[in-house]
């Protein structure tokens, strides 16, 4: 198989040795990496293609472990609800999902995914409906993904039946993808799925031997509900249902009680921690020190941007670290370190991936990005064995930042340009599309009285 040779002024490996090369190479061949190591150990070997990054470091692709991709459609519409608690989203949210159209999806996907990939990310979890419209576009844009089907049964058991059917379909579609997996992701357990719609769920799941993405313990409702209806806290009734054997990605997990912490480090449970949309909601701060010293995997997402309003992975990482020093009262409460760690093996260890991406390791898959060493932020301290460069990545550096991203051995932006999605294009369909949706919407209410 051919053999391509980059080189880099800075390769962070991220690996759990914290290795890095300055300048550094990384040898692929077809869609793994075969060698990493220092420029100086190359001694004029040959490689079938040569590329040198100049000016550039290079370093494992960012994952976000929490996305719902078609509701860029809703950007701006939220600024005054909280996404976080029933009634704002849905006055916030839902209102605009009701008249939402299945030829709407594509192109937000399509933006997306492009604003995705030209922050840095190579890897996503996305849940939402309409999963058949979103799957063709993120196949087409070349990240990985975890896709999960979004079902929202609130009371209704027909939504609960044709929802289902339709995830099962779904799941069946996109099994043995070589870059996508298919999750089941109720929206809400307890809040608004049913005890037979968890159930139901959690068969899927077992079914297509796959994990559940949900939103959990973003206020305490679901733990007030289970007090209630089974004597037990929310983790406790999950554990007695069986869901915890499966992988689970919680996003929030704002409100769990510490007391489950060593419960939930026992399973492949991850708390998917969204630092921007939960200060944008007002809503309170997950306790990410205690669950991380607790054994608990964090990995990082931005949630959907209604509510964060930006994809950028570095901006998300930065709010992260700063609202930890915030609600520790204490600096650096999480170090640099550690943040770039769940925003990448964090991220890839909730999605069972751990072994294929992540970090910069022989064997693994080429999810790798540059950034331009060129551009503001960085700092003056070029000791690469000290932190400047991973507080710089974590409080310096954004998105914008990012000059190539590859997935899989192959390139998706190339020095700051897309190569498998035209932005323009679907950008400009997507506002066609927002034009639809508000008359729609005005029509509804309208004929609602
Ligand atoms: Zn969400």
């Amino acid at each position: 198989m051919p053999t391509t040779l980059l080189c880099a002024d800075t390769i962070l490996t991220l690996d759990t040795q914290d290795t890095r090369y300055a300048p550094g190479y990384l040898v692929l061949e077809g869609d793994r990496i075969r060698e990493v190591g220092p420029q100086a150990a190359l001694a004029g070997r040959h490689f079938d293609a040569e590329i040198t990054l100049k000016n550039r470091l290079l370093m494992p692709g960012l994952i976000n472990a929490h996305t719902h991709t078609p509701m860029v459609l809703f950007r701006g519409l939220a600024e005054p609800y909280s996404l976080f608690t029933f009634e704002g989203w849905y006055e916030g949210i839902r209102s605009w999902e009701a008249v939402l159209e299945a030829d709407m999806i594509a192109d937000a996907v399509a933006v997306s995914c492009a604003e995705m990939i030209r922050t840095g990310t190579t890897c996503f979890a996305d849940q939402y409906f309409y999963m058949d419209h979103i799957t063709p576009v993120v196949e087409q844009s070349g990240l990985r993904a975890a896709l999960a089907y979004g079902i929202v049964e609130m009371g209704d058991a027909a939504a609960r039946e044709r929802e289902l059917g339709a995830a099962a379909t779904f799941l069946e579609s996109i099994q043995g993808h070589p870059r996508l997996k298919g999750w089941v992701g109720p929206h809400a357990f307890f809040v608004d799925n049913s005890p037979k719609a968890i159930e139901l769920e959690l068969a899927l799941a077992d079914r297509f031997e796959t994990g559940l993405h949900f939103h959990l313990a973003t206020s305490g409702e679901e733990e007030r509900h289970c007090r209630e209806h089974f004597g037990c806290g929310a983790v406790q009734q999950m554990e007695r249902l069986g869901i915890l054997k499966r992988r689970l990605l919680a996003a929030h997990s704002i409100t769990i009680p510490s007391e489950d912490f060593p419960t939930l480090a026992r399973y492949p449970f991850t708390a998917v921690i969204a630092a921007s949309a939960c200060m944008r909601s007002g809503a309170e701060i997950a306790a990410l020190d205690a669950m991380r010293r607790a054994g608990i995997n964090i990995a990082l997402g931005t949630d959907n941007v209604a509510n964060n309003n930006s994809y950028d992975m570095f901006n998300e990482m930065q709010t992260t670290a700063k609202l930890m020093s915030l609600r520790e009262k204490c600096p650096a409460a999480v170090p640099a370190r550690d943040i770039l760690r769940m925003a990448t093996l964090g991220g890839a260890r909730a999605l069972g991936l751990e072994n294929e991406t992540g970090s910069l390791e022989v064997g693994k898959k080429a999810d790798l990005i540059t950034l331009s060493l060129d551009d503001i932020g960085w700092a003056p301290d070029a000791d690469l064995s000290g932190t400047a460069v991973e507080t710089a990545l974590v409080y310096s550096v954004s998105g914008m930042h990012v000059r190539d991203v590859m997935v899989d051995g192959a390139w998706l932006l190339r020095d700051g340009a897309w190569l498998t999605l035209d932005y323009a294009e679907s950008r400009s369909r997507l506002n066609a599309a927002f034009v639809r949706l508000k008359a729609r919407r005005k029509e509804g209410q309208r004929l609602g009285g």
